[in-house]
C-alpha cells in the first residue's frame, strides 16, 4: 500500500512568509520582486515573451560591445555594429563562442562596468576535464535565483519546505552563515554524491523519513542510485510530492525506476554552471520550456539552426550577465526541439529531449556517433562478469575499458569484450583494459558512463 505523499509542514509558511522576506531584506536581493514577476508573467504570449527577449538580447549587446574589449574586436573584424543586428537572422550570423575562446580571453571579456567584487567565480568540470571559469555578475545571479525558484515550483514545492538533495560538494557547509540559512530557509537535507555508500544511504533514508521533505533535488543517476537503493533493500520509500532530476542526462530506466519508488512524477531539468537553469518540464512532463527570461537558447547543426526534431548542438545567449556577456556561447551538449505549444499553456518553447553531452558520446573510427549510456550498458548485458564499466575514448581510435570485475569474470568474458568492440566499432579501434576496484563519482559528484578525450568541435 502506498502511503499519502508528505505534506508541507507548519514552520515553511513561517519560513516563506516571514523568514525569506527579512532575509532578502538583509541581503538587499530583489529576488523574491523577481519572483513574483516570474510568477505572473508566464503565461504570456510567444509573441510578448519573443519581445521582451529581444530587448534584453538587444541590452546585452549593446553592453558587451561598449563594455568589453573581446566583443568589440570580435564585432569590428566581422563589420558588424550592435545596431545593425535588426532580426534574429542578424543575430545568427554573429560568431558562435566556444570553451577555448573563454579560456584564451577570460579578462578582456569581463565587462569594464562591472567592478570586479560584484563578480562571482562560477566553475564547471568541462566535458574532456579540463575546468572552465566564468563570471557572473551578482544582480543576474538574483534573478536566475529567483527562476530556479519558479521553475521547482513546477514540481508541486514551495519556497520554505524541505528539500532532500542528492548531490555533491554541499555549498552551505563553507560558512556560519550558510549553516544558518540551510537551518532556517532553505531547508536541505543531503546525501553528498561523493559518498554514496550503504552506511550513508541508510542514514539519509532515515533523515528523510524524519524531515518528510516535499521534494527531491539531484542527479538523474545518483537519485536513480538512491531509489534503486531503497527498493532493493526493502526499505520504507520516501513520499515527496516532486523530483527534479538535473546536472545530467535522464535516461527513460531511471524515470521510470525512480517514479515508482517515490510514487511521484519527476521533472527533468537542463542547465550549466555557466548560464544557471536554461529548460525544465512543467506539469505536463512534455519537453523542457527554455527558460527565454534569462537566455536565448539555439539548436544548431552546421551553423544554421535545425528543424525540431532534428538533433542540434545546443548554444545559449545569457540575457542577464553584464558582468562576463556570454554570446551565443556553445555549451558542448546536444539536443531536440519540440514541434508547438505546450497544453499547460506557457508559450516559452520546449526543448523535445537532450541528447546528451557531446562527451557521453564515443565516435567511431568512420566518425560516428554511439550513445555512451546505449554503449555502457549494451557491454554490460553482453559480459555478465562485469559490475561496472566506464568507457575513456582517448584517441578516435582507441578505447580504455575501466572494469569493476564481478565474481564470475573470467578470460572467456574478456574475450568476448575483445569481439563486441570489434563488432561495434571494426578492426581499427584499439582497446584496453584496467581493472579498478570502483568507478568515482567526479569532484562534481557525476557519475560518467562515458567519458571522451576528444577535442575540437565534435558536431
Ligand atoms: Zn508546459
Amino acid at each position: 500500500m502506498q502511503s499519502a505523499q508528505n505534506r508541507p509542514d507548519l514552520y515553511s509558511y513561517v519560513a516563506r512568509n516571514i523568514v525569506a522576506p527579512a532575509w532578502a531584506l538583509w541581503e538587499r536581493s530583489p529576488y523574491l520582486n523577481h519572483l513574483r514577476y516570474l510568477e505572473e508573467s508566464q503565461y504570456r504570449s510567444l509573441n510578448e515573451v519573443q519581445a521582451d527577449q529581444w530587448t534584453r538580447l538587444k541590452a546585452v549587446l549593446k553592453h558587451a560591445y561598449e563594455t568589453t574589449a573581446f566583443y568589440r574586436e570580435r564585432f569590428d573584424s566581422i563589420g558588424i555594429r550592435p545596431d545593425d543586428i535588426r532580426t534574429w537572422q542578424d543575430f545568427n550570423a554573429l560568431p558562435v563562442l566556444s570553451k577555448d575562446d573563454i579560456r584564451n580571453n577570460i579578462d578582456t571579456m569581463l565587462s569594464s562596468a562591472v567592478p570586479r567584487e560584484q563578480l562571482i567565480q562560477r566553475k564547471t568540470s568541462g566535458s574532456t576535464g579540463v575546468s572552465l571559469a566564468v563570471y557572473v555578475d551578482d544582480a543576474s545571479r538574483q534573478l536566475k535565483r529567483a527562476c530556479t525558484i519558479r521553475h521547482d515550483r513546477w514540481a508541486d514545492w514551495n519556497l520554505g519546505e524541505v528539500v532532500a538533495c542528492i548531490w555533491g560538494n554541499p555549498e552551505y557547509k563553507k560558512s556560519w552563515r550558510g549553516h544558518l540559512r540551510n537551518a532556517f530557509l532553505e531547508r536541505a537535507v543531503y546525501l553528498d554524491t561523493l559518498r554514496m555508500d550503504e552506511q550513508a544511504m541508510l542514514e539519509f533514508h532515515r533523515t528523510v523519513l524524519r524531515r518528510k521533505p516535499t521534494l527531491f533535488f539531484g542527479h538523474a543517476h545518483s537519485l536513480y542510485l538512491f531509489a534503486r537503493f531503497v527498493e532493493r533493500k526493502g526499505l520504507e520509500p520516501p513520499r515527496p510530492r516532486g523530483v527534479i532530476s538535473t546536472a545530467m542526462v535522464l535516461h527513460d530506466f531511471e524515470r521510470a525506476m525512480i517514479e515508482s519508488v517515490f510514487g511521484c512524477p519527476v521533472t527533468n531539468r537542463y542547465g550549466c554552471e555557466e548560464a544557471s537553469l536554461l529548460a525544465c518540464e512543467c506539469e505536463v512532463h512534455d519537453g523542457l520550456h527554455i527558460n527565454c527570461d534569462t537566455i536565448v537558447l539555439e539548436c544548431l547543426n552546421g551553423g544554421g539552426p535545425v528543424a525540431p526534431g532534428e538533433v542540434g548542438a545546443l548554444v545559449v545567449t545569457d540575457l542577464t550577465n553584464y558582468g562576463m556577456p556570454l554570446i551565443r556561447y556553445k555549451v558542448g551538449d546536444t539536443g531536440r526541439m519540440a514541434m508547438g505549444p505546450c497544453s499547460c499553456g506557457r508559450s516559452y518553447p520546449r526543448l523535445a529531449s537532450l541528447e546528451g553531452r557531446i562527451a557521453d558520446y564515443v565516435r567511431t573510427p568512420e566518425g560516428e556517433y554511439i550513445s555512451g549510456i546505449s554503449l555502457t550498458e549494451n557491454f554490460a548485458m553482453d559480459l555478465a562478469g562485469i559490475r561496472q564499466l566506464q568507457i575513456v575514448q582517448r584517441k578516435i581510435d582507441y578505447l580504455l575499458f575501466r572494469v569493476v570485475p564481478g565474481q564470475g569474470w573470467s578470460e572467456t568474458d574478456r574475450k568476448a569484450l575483445a569481439r563486441l568492440v570489434e563488432k561495434r566499432f571494426g578492426t581499427a579501434m584499439r582497446h584496453d583494459v584496467e581493472y579498478v576496484d570502483g568507478i568515482q563519482n567526479e569532484s562534481s559528484g557525476k557519475y560518467r558512463f562515458c567519458i571522451s578525450e576528444l577535442g575540437g568541435d565534435q558536431l
